[in-house]
């Protein structure tokens, strides 16, 4: 056995400032009414940064600078105009990638790979799409002038953090809105980078407006009578209670919510290429993924010898320093997180599945959870039926196709789901029976800035991407 040498990609290409403002009317000014905290590493506990939490006031003037860049600049600009600066953001993401991707990656915990190969090449993808909608807008199916709506309020979470913020403010610029957004309060830093490269961009003052902060500042947006379109990533929970504040009002509403998604393995799919698919289905970003293929549902026949396989590969992965090019699993983001995924994990254990990780040190300092599978899950555990929103896979058996359909669809969340399998007809009659946004068939976790993507049942609804997605920022 080799052992890996350490390959830790360099932290100097990133300048993290001890304070930061909010990005308001193209400037970085001080709050109002918010006050300070902090954001740390979540590999280390270090502290990054300081950074504010909003209060209503900073909130209002956000908003009103957003109004005032709509109604004078960017709703009267024509689309071609629009485009150009979207073509320049998405080359200035291209530019700094190294530098995001570093900053994501500190401040996120996730592997430098994922958020140097996976992230940024997606932000940077979703704002040259948009940018190539800007100007066609009238050929998009919704009549042959469509109007945008005014200003988005977005609060995004801190799994993707800078690509949240690409499905969010890509399309919202694209079709003439205006934006004031949230990022997550453990992830705030790519998000004010991204300020800055508003700034480089020259991008009107106030087009995009970036008010940091948690639960409270998010509220304040959602809530505020000035916007117009509000447009939320995150839990179910909250996304019920933005539901519930935004009823009876005049503001559109599109929620991304949470998942639960199965991974169904069918006995003639290849074994090796379906294991690769599972550990990428729920192992990548630490098992952050709304929507993770969490649930494994395998056909009895092949079950012990996929378990084998898969069982093999895990002892491979390799978790620890996020900015280590060689590693695969890197830190929960927070303690909060840390906590509940131990807890779903215990009541798993207690409700008699049985858990196996591969052989693996955590390390001492940081937010760590080893990759774990628990098998002899059934569809009345806890553990079949929650998100767990981390490193854990629940593995169930069925025998017949409708009892995979019956068992993938017993779930109140519809995000996503996954099939295996030699043949194209299963693959269809599958796909037509999963109540699910996206189904992936012999992939998974496969993004495209022009596919559709959102979910059903408690999943939210309405889509970000493609076509599908301009119309939730549209008049139609
Ligand atoms: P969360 O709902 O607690 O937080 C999400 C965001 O909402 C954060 O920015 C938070 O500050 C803000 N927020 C919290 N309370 C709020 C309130 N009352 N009003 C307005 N904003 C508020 O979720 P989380 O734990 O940070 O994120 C994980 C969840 O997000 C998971 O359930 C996951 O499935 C879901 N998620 C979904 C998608 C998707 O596209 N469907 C993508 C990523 C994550
Ligand atoms: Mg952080």
């Amino acid at each position: 056995m080799f052992e890996y040498a350490p390959a830790p990609e360099s932290r100097s290409i990133v300048d993290i400032a001890p304070s930061y403002g909010l990005f308001i009317d193209g400037e970085m000014v001080d709050p109002i009414d918010g006050h300070p905290f902090k954001t740390v590493n979540p590999a280390t506990e270090e502290v990054l940064s300081e950074v504010v939490a909003a209060g209503p006031a900073d909130v209002d003037r956000a908003v009103a600078a957003a109004r005032r860049a709509y109604e004078e600049v960017w709703s009267r600009l024509p689309g071609r105009e629009r485009g150009k600066y979207l073509f320049r953001i998405a080359r200035l993401v291209q530019e700094r990638s190294r530098e995001l991707a570093v900053l994501e990656t500190i401040d996120n915990g996730k592997p430098i790979r994922e958020s140097r190969d996976v992230d940024l090449p997606l932000v940077a993808a979703h704002f040259f799409y948009h940018a190539g909608w800007a100007d066609k807008l009238a050929y998009a199916g919704f009549g042959p002038d469509p109007r945008p709506l005014g200003v988005a309020g977005q609060v995004i979470p801190w799994n993707f953090p800078l690509l949240m913020l690409a499905w969010k403010v890509a399309p919202a610029l694209a079709t003439g809105n205006t934006v004031v957004l949230k990022p997550a309060e453990t992830t705030p830093l790519t998000a004010l980078a991204f300020a800055d490269i508003c700034r480089q961009a020259e991008l009107p003052p106030g087009v995009v407006n970036i008010v940091t902060g948690a639960g409270d500042t998010g509220r304040a947006l959602v809530e505020h009578p000035g916007v117009d379109k509000v447009a939320f990533t995150g839990s179910t929970e909250v996304g019920r209670q933005i539901a519930r504040s935004l009823a009876g009002s005049r503001k559109k509403l599109t929620l991304e919510l949470g998942g639960k998604a199965a991974n169904v393995v069918f006995d003639d799919a290849p074994l090796d290429q379906a294991v690769e698919g599972i550990v990428n289905g729920i192992f990548f970003n630490q098992g952050h993924v709304c929507c993770a293929g969490s649930r494994l549902l395998v056909q009895e026949s092949i079950a012990e010898e996929l378990l084998e396989r898969l069982k093999r590969r895990l002892r491979t992965l390799r978790l620890g320093d996020p900015l280590d090019k060689n590693t695969d699993i890197g830190a929960i983001n927070s303690q909060a997180q840390l906590d509940k995924i131990r807890t779903l994990s215990e009541i798993g254990e207690q409700e008699g599945a049985e858990r196996w990780s591969p052989p693996c040190e955590l390390p001492e300092r940081g937010y760590w959870f080893p990759p774990t599978v628990f098998t002899g899950v059934s569809q009345a555990h806890r553990i079949a039926r929650e998100e767990i929103f981390g490193p854990v896979l629940s593995v169930l058996t069925f025998r017949t196709p409708a009892e995979a359909v019956e068992k993938a669809n017993n779930t109140p969340y519809g995000l996503s789901a996954g099939v295996w399998t030699e043949k194209g007809s299963r693959i269809l009659w599958m796909a037509q029976r999963l109540r699910a946004g996206v189904v992936w068939a012999n992939t998974f976790n496969r993004f495209d800035p022009t596919s559709p993507f959102g979910g059903y049942k408690e999943s939210g609804f309405g889509r970000e991407g493609g076509r599908h997605g301009l119309e939730a920022y549209l008049d139609v």
